[in-house]
């Protein structure tokens, strides 16, 4: 149902018409997040500054069933945070303070709307260690990572956003507030809810605070960048570094279209005779990362390396993770559109899928760069196109339809890490199934039956 003038005037009341944006000019900047090509205005933003403030909303919301869309920065790339027709935006940025951190039980605790580089900065204060660090750290929230259960650099060894969160703290549909989790290393009492909420793309609920486990920081790290003149080359070195039971903490690639952009964007000095750039990264106690280290060059030789740079030291380290993490930026910079995918195959169809990606580009006459977590089998296809070019944008629909259900037949997943939203919605059936979907709908018209939190995403 559109929200009605009263509805507003109630909403200015209880926020403060400073919190209540209602002007065309002041909606534009929430009518996208980060993914290309969708756009929508929403009839309103409010910015809630605590829990009980969210609830009230959400209790006027569900009085009236008035869609609301929940939004941390909105640097999604699925569409998840894109305002739904007539909807209301419910923006956590100013609900940004660390309530607490627990030197005792390695814990933080942090509203919904803290930068996830602030919780990384607040652990490394303590001496601590928060390692989820998604491309967008800097700006995305800790409730967005929440919500998208986000992955990052590190998650081949420290795994994602999930391995960290210990509580939760949720406003329902209908404006209830639930807590669940705690600071308990184990808890099985009861459905693990909390488990319920992670990654579900503020469809089922409002996270309003996190409780995160803190780990001991490592105490060294060695990072390197290895050329291959193949891709298969890279691909084999990566499986030949787990086969000999090395879990770096990073194992990730860039193919030629990616180098050649990042390099032309932070003149790193990236070799551009190679067809794969590896960045391998180990941490932890000293003498394993040098033992690790040495491991790991040795392998990417054996496999045809050209050439393995070791960073001598952290301002080195910093300089060769760059090419990876400018990687989006830069292939951004090349063209007026740029669509960043995200899919996942089982590690040993690393190769092939990368092959298939290729194979799928030139079959559409499409320029598409491919960089991603090699470790975690996660690709990110970026398409550079031009979303003005109706002929183009058809193909590239053709080609992200063929590459998906490539992935589902490999066994692997249509999204690692940015969520369905309304990108992948169409891919989601034919992945779950029929079983999944129904338990999936119907836990949904449990939690909020009037169906106002993030409608259209994920399924209809
Ligand atoms: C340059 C770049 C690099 C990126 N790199 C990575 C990466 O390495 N790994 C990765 O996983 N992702 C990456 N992303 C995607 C994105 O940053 C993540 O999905 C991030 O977690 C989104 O956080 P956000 O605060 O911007 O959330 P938003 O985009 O605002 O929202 C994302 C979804 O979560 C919901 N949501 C947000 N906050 C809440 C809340 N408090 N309660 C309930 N639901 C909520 C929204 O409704 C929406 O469905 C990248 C994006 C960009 C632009």
């Amino acid at each position: 149902m559109p929200l009605t003038n009263a509805l507003i005037l109630d909403l200015q009341r209880l926020l403060g018409a400073e919190n209540v944006l209602t002007l065309k000019e002041d909606l534009i900047p929430y009518s996208f997040d980060g993914t290309a090509a969708l756009k929508q205005l929403p009839e309103v933003v409010v910015f809630p500054r605590s829990t009980e403030e969210v609830s009230l909303v959400l209790r006027i919301a569900n009085a009236s069933k008035a869609p609301v869309v929940t939004r941390g920065a909105g640097t999604g790339l699925s569409g998840g945070s894109l305002p739904t027709p007539g909807c209301m935006v419910l923006c956590l940025a100013k609900m940004d303070k660390i309530v607490e951190l627990d030197r005792a039980n390695l814990t933080l605790l942090a509203e919904a709307g803290v930068t996830t580089l602030e919780i990384s900065d607040a652990a490394t204060a303590a001496d601590l260690f928060y390692p989820p660090d998604p491309g967008s750290m800097k700006i995305s929230t800790i409730g967005g990572n929440v919500a998208e259960n986000s992955g990052g650099l590190r998650g081949l060894k420290y795994g994602v956003t999930r391995n960290y969160v210990m509580g939760l703290e949720v406003v329902l549909a209908d404006g209830e507030v639930l807590w669940t989790g705690n600071k308990c290393v184990k808890d099985v009492a009861g459905y693990s809810t909390k488990d319920l909420f992670i990654g579900s793309e503020g469809t089922l609920g409002i996270i309003t605070k996190v409780l995160l486990k803190l780990i001991p920081r490592p105490q060294a790290r060695k990072t390197m960048l290895a050329s291959f003149a193949r891709m298969d080359q890279a691909a084999q070195a990566v499986s030949d570094i787990i086969a000999d039971k090395i879990i770096p903490c990073t194992l990730e690639f860039l193919d030629r279209t990616t180098i050649r952009c990042v390099e032309d964007f932070s003149h790193v000095g990236l070799p551009l005779d190679c067809e794969a750039l590896l960045l391998m990264e180990t941490d932890g106690h000293p003498a394993a990362v040098a033992e690790e280290a040495a491991r790991m060059e040795q392998l990417a030789l054996k496999n045809g390396a050209i050439n393995v740079r070791v960073a001598e030291d952290e301002a080195q380290a910093v300089r060769l993770a760059a090419a990876r993490r400018n990687a989006f930026s830069a292939l951004a910079r090349v063209a007026p559109t740029t669509i960043l995918e995200d899919v996942t195959v089982p590690r040993s169809e690393l190769a092939a899928m990368i092959r298939l990606v290729e194979a799928v580009a030139a079959k559409h006459k499409l320029r598409i760069g491919t960089f991603g977590h090699m470790g975690d089998g996660n690709l990110h296809p970026t398409f550079l196109t031009d979303e003005r070019n109706k002929d183009e944008m058809h193909r590239v629909e053709a080609a992200f339809a063929e590459i998906f259900e490539a992935a589902i037949r490999m066994g692997g997943t249509i999204t690692g890490e940015h969520g369905v939203g309304v990108s992948k919605k169409a891919f989601l059936p034919k992945f779950a199934g029929q079983a999944q979907m129904r338990a999936m709908r119907e836990l949904r018209r449990a939690l909020d039956p009037n169906g106002i939190l993030n409608p259209g995403k994920m399924f209809d």
